[in-house]
């Protein structure tokens, strides 16, 4: 499939309307790197480091974890790679951690509740970035913040460590921009001052529909449910939008749904200028949008709200189908 838009890979996804969007892909592994060039994604936009601590049946070791994080920057390249520190608990159990009898775990104490509860591994982890940057820029995010005061610890925490690695004669960031992943929807409504905390907003779309729609994303009778092209997402999206316009906040989208086509369009559309999806997405992604006129799309989009549409996926696609 990749070959297939290799004759785009090295064009810009610009629209018809003149709208660039940038396209990233999302990693996990250091086998995922070789993926950057041969998908022209540009950067890491969501680089998720639980699974080193998920294959494993002990904690890994600092060194080990910035010798990885090293080797990922040296193999993007210059590219931009934004880290997730770790977000466990939930669907993601470390099997050297005494398990929680939680009736609601994807509810309970996971990400960065877990971080900020016991800082220790995360001023470990936070470490291993710093020093695998080694004087490099950096970007991180923290996964599942749902109120202010929980992104000032964790850049408290963050704070905290660059002072002492700094005492450590270890080299700083050459640029550090601190980011939040944007996940229940208590965080679309924070002060705007937290809008101009942060350095960039990522919304996790999977765990953000989940909380949204009090649909389980590991439940097969409800996953699948609820359209993601539903008229109260879409328009809370966009309202995220908005509040990241306000104080000139750059606004990604991460969660799986920015890989799917149509979804993409649309969120496009609403005005989200970063997509990240996993790889194999890029090519099928870049080709619609290079196709589309955004701003017709957005019309539509609002005349199907207008018309009181459930989704506007019938709409959509109904345009699209004009169009090819
Ligand atoms: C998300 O919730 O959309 C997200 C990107 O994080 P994860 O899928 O790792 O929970
Ligand atoms: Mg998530």
């Amino acid at each position: 499939a990749q070959q297939r838009y290799a004759s785009i890979r090295d064009l810009p996804a610009e629209t018809l309307c003149g709208q660039r969007v940038k396209l990233m892909m999302n990693a996990g592994l250091m086998a995922d790197l070789p993926s950057l060039p041969s998908s022209g994604a540009e950067g890491v936009g969501l680089f998720r480091t639980e699974l080193q601590f998920l294959v494993r049946n002990q904690m890994p070791k600092r060194a080990e974890l910035s010798a990885l994080y090293a080797r990922v920057l040296d193999a993007a390249q210059g590219q931009r790679v934004i880290f997730r520190t770790l977000d466990i608990g939930s669907d993601k159990v470390l099997p050297y951690m005494k398990p929680n009898d939680e009736p609601n775990p994807a509810l309970g104490w996971r990400a960065i509740r877990v971080g900020l509860d016991k800082p220790g591994v995360l001023r470990m982890q936070l470490q291993a970035l710093i020093r695998a940057a080694n004087g490099r820029p950096l970007s991180l995010m923290f996964p599942f913040i749902a109120q202010i005061d929980e992104f000032e610890m964790a850049r408290a925490e963050l704070d905290k460590v660059l002072e002492r690695e700094t005492k450590l004669g270890h080299a700083l960031p050459e640029t550090l921009e601190v980011g939040t992943m944007l996940e229940t929807p208590s965080l679309a409504f924070a002060p705007q001052r937290f809008f101009e905390m942060v350095d960039f907003v990522s919304i996790g779309g999977n765990d953000l529909k989940q909380f949204f729609f009090a649909a389980d994303r590991e439940n097969e009778r409800v996953r699948r449910r609820y359209d993601t092209l539903n008229v109260s997402f879409l328009s809370f999206i966009e309202g995220i939008v908005n509040r990241c316009r306000t104080t000139k906040t750059s606004l990604s989208f991460c969660g799986e749904d920015a890989g799917r086509p149509i979804e993409a369009l649309c969120f496009a559309a609403i005005g989200v200028e970063t997509l990240s999806m996993r790889p194999a997405s890029i090519g099928p992604v870049k080709h619609l949008l290079r196709r589309t006129n955004l701003k017709e799309l957005k019309q539509v989009i609002d005349a199907s709200r207008e018309a009181g549409d459930q989704s506007v996926r019938d709409a959509v696609m109904d345009y699209m189908r004009q169009q090819s």
